[in-house]
């Protein structure tokens, strides 16, 4: 899930804490990996959402995006599913796949009260050569990104290596939405942007987590929101993906927490 805004203060995680992270990036990972599994032409974004809740349960981990949100309008999934021209926080529902689909899976789990935050999109059968690029180099610039997640960066490298991995494609990198901190909350500071000036802003330390998701579109930047207060759609119609993955800066090096095995960037 992507940060709107929020707090400021950057807080520092032991390795402690990094333990404990890495058990909820595991069981991010092994929420994707089932939804994964589970997506085909017929099934709905529910059945997904149902699939991910019992591999939360499995892993004696709780939702991140469960009830997220407003007292008036919490977020009702353990997952995001946003199909086609949706870009994030779509409602899992009554939405059922079909081939020619692309779906984006958003996925987070707390462990002992410690996020893990991650994301993919998958193509459902065959899809025109135009989208399969655009998953292919939104997952590429999702791992430029996680490469400049180093010590002694700033953030301006992670943004800037992402955008330029769209540059040269002609796709419309998303602003309004932004990756961010993750630790004991599920968006904390500082924004991670997928655009920016290498060499510029914050410095990257040893202790901090960062959840970064490149969102880009085939089509233009814009996006609305739909009427159910979640659904981020392009403003244009034209089809997203979104990729992300939560990163460890520890004493050893940067650690991609989400995903089945942990691996150093
Ligand atoms: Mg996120």
């Amino acid at each position: 899930m992507c940060a709107m805004g929020g707090a400021r203060v950057i807080t520092k995680k032991t390795s402690a804490d990094f333990e404990k992270m890495l058990v909820a990036g595991k069981c991010v990972a092994a929420m994707h990996t089932a939804t994964r599994e589970a997506a085909a032409p017929g099934v709905t974004t529910r059945d997904l959402d149902n699939i991910a809740r019992e591999v939360l349960a499995d892993h004696d981990c709780t939702p991140s995006f469960l009830g997220y949100g407003s007292p008036d309008n919490p977020f009702p999934g353990v997952i995001c599913a946003s199909p086609n021209s949706a870009i994030v926080h779509g409602i899992p529902g009554d939405y059922t796949l079909k081939d020619g689909d692309i779906i984006s899976i958003d996925a987070g789990a707390i462990y002992e009260g410690w996020h893990g935050d991650a994301a993919y999109t998958m193509a459902i059968g065959d899809v025109p050569d135009d989208v399969a690029n655009l998953l292919k180099v939104t997952e590429e610039a999702l791992w430029a990104g996680l490469a400049q997640a180093k010590h002694g960066n700033r953030l301006g490298d992670i943004g800037a290596a992402i955008s330029a991995v769209a540059e040269p494609h002609g796709i419309g990198v998303v602003r309004d939405y932004v990756g961010h901190g993750i630790g004991r909350q599920m968006h904390e500071a500082p924004s991670v942007p997928n655009y920016g000036t290498a060499g510029k802003g914050l410095r990257l330390k040893k202790g901090m987590a960062l959840a970064i998701e490149p969102m880009f579109n085939l089509g233009t930047q814009d996006s609305v929101v739909l009427d159910d207060d979640w659904t981020v759609v392009t403003a244009d119609g034209k089809w997203s993906a979104h990729f992300e993955h939560t990163v460890l800066i520890t004493d050893k090096g940067s650690i991609v927490s989400t995903l089945p095995e942990p691996v150093e960037v």
